[in-house]
């Protein structure tokens, strides 16, 4: 069996606490890895290393920080089909969905590529006479990632790149259901020269969670997960004095009006449905169809589905997993059976015909009629479910998104060009998309959602990853020229 440890200062390091779990093989349902569950001793450790390199780190010059960062892109590119192949082997995700996810991870080791002016402060000249003041940014310490299993590589992409080229030093704790990407970056990150003890991974469970968040050395905290725990995270880790950003669950609406292309947004809803199982904090999994043309855009979709190519990732045609494991199956299997007993009509019942053997298959169900108050219209599923919920207007559509718990991503597909721009106006929703049904911003700009969606000022990657991983500091500075050297006990003016 194979054997997943830690990764602490550049080398693996294997787990003395006896405890671990279990890593699945989605597709057959087989037990492929055992991955080792750090104790609080063994983060202890880890801290303690990525503490010691700090100092030295924080003073690496930037060219060669951005060395690192360039040698990575190329490692990273030069090995994405290897990365890929390890996210598809322990999430399940099809061969090209993981090879995107490695594109869109990639992109933030480029922005990071870039730190030299990334970290530029301002300058003022002659504040006062012969006095000048600049602001600095420094990086915080050692800092922390909490990652989901969703996106293995991607998420610690968004952290890392950002978090190291500022000068942090940083200890990793992925998802503990497939935690390999972890590992392979981390000797990636050697390979391109980052100095051992720089980037650490801690593999685990809860026990190596709460003590991140309660760690005196770990100056900061980035988390990306389900809601409940991101609160929990935010919560907890404030309460210990660090910087928290925690990024939580979704429930992305869709809002299609009567001039839309309904091919199009019939496309666009299929794909971000069920793209990754639906697995994706991005999926679309409710479209709001204006009642005049909402029979049409179910039969489009409804048409759709038949062709969905599900099945293992080993299969190059496949276009759809299986889910992470046999309890969530089940769990969005559950959703899917009491659809019918809420009120809402089972158009596309994905429990039937699954790939054979033990593989953790649903196919794509499609749930119409789902309203507000019902289980499959409130709960994020995340699972291939897409629910559709009719609305008479724009105005309605607009108000189920705006109460809604969340508010991570959402799209409006239109042709009306002023009602796209209302939406942007109106809409309480970090992401928005027009005519584009995953706007997952590009690594230029931060990704983060509202309400529910996010706790914590500061977004994702991007200059707000920057903000997030660095702390100013102002100077105000005056060389001695003994010509305006005079003794003045008021308080200091500009003169
Ligand atoms: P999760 O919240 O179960 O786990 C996330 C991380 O928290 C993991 O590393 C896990 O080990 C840890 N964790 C889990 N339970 C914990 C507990 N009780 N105490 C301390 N730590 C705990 O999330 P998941 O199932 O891995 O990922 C799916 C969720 O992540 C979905 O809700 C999805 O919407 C969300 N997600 C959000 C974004 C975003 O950017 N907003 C991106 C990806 C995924």
């Amino acid at each position: 069996m194979n054997r997943i440890s830690h990764w602490i200062d550049g080398k693996v390091v294997e787990g003395t606490s006896g405890r671990s779990g279990v890593v699945w093989n989605p597709a057959t349902g087989e037990q492929q890895a055992s991955v080792d569950f750090a104790s609080a001793a063994e983060l202890d450790h880890a801290v303690a290393v990525a503490k010691g390199a700090f100092a030295s780190w924080r003073a690496t010059n930037l060219s060669r920080r951005a060395e690192v960062m360039f040698h990575m892109r190329e490692l990273v590119s030069a090995n994405r089909k290897e990365i890929a192949s390890l996210l598809s082997a322990e999430h399940g995700k099809v061969l090209s969905d993981a090879l995107g996810e490695v594109a869109r991870g990639l992109e933030n080791i480029e922005f990071a590529c870039g730190i030299p002016n990334l970290l530029k402060g301002g300058y003022s000249e002659q504040a006062s006479t012969g006095v000048d003041v600049y602001s600095i940014k420094q990086p915080l310490g050692v800092v922390a990632g909490i990652t989901p299993f969703n996106f293995p590589a991607m998420v610690p992409m968004w952290m890392f790149a950002n978090a190291i080229a500022c000068g942090n030093t940083f200890v990793l704790k992925p998802s503990e259901k497939d935690p390999s990407a972890s590992m392979f970056i981390a000797d990636l990150l050697k390979q391109a020269g980052l100095p051992d003890g720089v980037f650490n991974v801690v593999n685990g469970d809860k026990v190596a969670v709460d003590r991140i968040l309660e760690h005196p050395d770990i100056a900061a905290v980035s988390f990306v997960g389900s809601t409940p725990i991101a609160k929990y995270i935010y919560e907890t880790g404030t309460r210990n004095g660090k910087r928290v950003q925690a990024l939580g669950g979704a429930k992305n609406h869709m809002l299609v009006l009567a001039d839309a292309d309904l091919d199009m947004a019939a496309d666009a809803a299929v794909s971000a449905a069920y793209g990754s199982a639906g697995e994706r904090c991005m999926a679309i999994s409710v479209v709001l169809a204006q009642d005049a043309i909402a029979d049409q855009l179910v039969a489009k979709i409804q048409q759709r589905i038949p062709n969905i190519k599900v099945g293992p990732a080993s299969e190059p045609d496949n276009e759809m997993g299986p889910l992470i494991t046999g309890e969530h199956r089940d769990k969005v299997a559950g959703y899917v059976g009491g659809a019918a007993a809420e009120g809402a009509t089972l158009v596309v019942d994905g429990r039937e015909g699954a790939p054979d053997g033990g593989g953790f298959f649903l196919k794509p169900s499609l749930i119409d009629h789902a309203k507000p108050g019902m289980k499959v219209y409130d709960d994020e599923i995340f699972g291939p479910v897409l629910t559709v919920t009719r609305i008479d207007s724009y105005a309605e559509g607009l108000d189920l998104i705006n109460k809604n718990l969340y508010g991570n991503g959402t799209a409006i597909f239109t042709r009306d060009g002023g009602a796209a721009r209302q939406f942007e106006f109106d809409v309480q929703v970090g992401m928005v998309g027009v005519n584009v049904p995953i706007p997952v911003p590009v690594s230029y700009y931060s990704f983060g959602g509202w309400k529910a969606s996010l706790f914590g000022d500061q977004h994702m990657y991007g200059p707000d990853g920057i903000n997030f991983f660095t702390r100013s500091k102002v100077v105000t500075s005056r060389w001695p020229d003994p010509s305006t050297s005079t003794i003045d006990l008021g308080f200091p003016q500009n003169r």
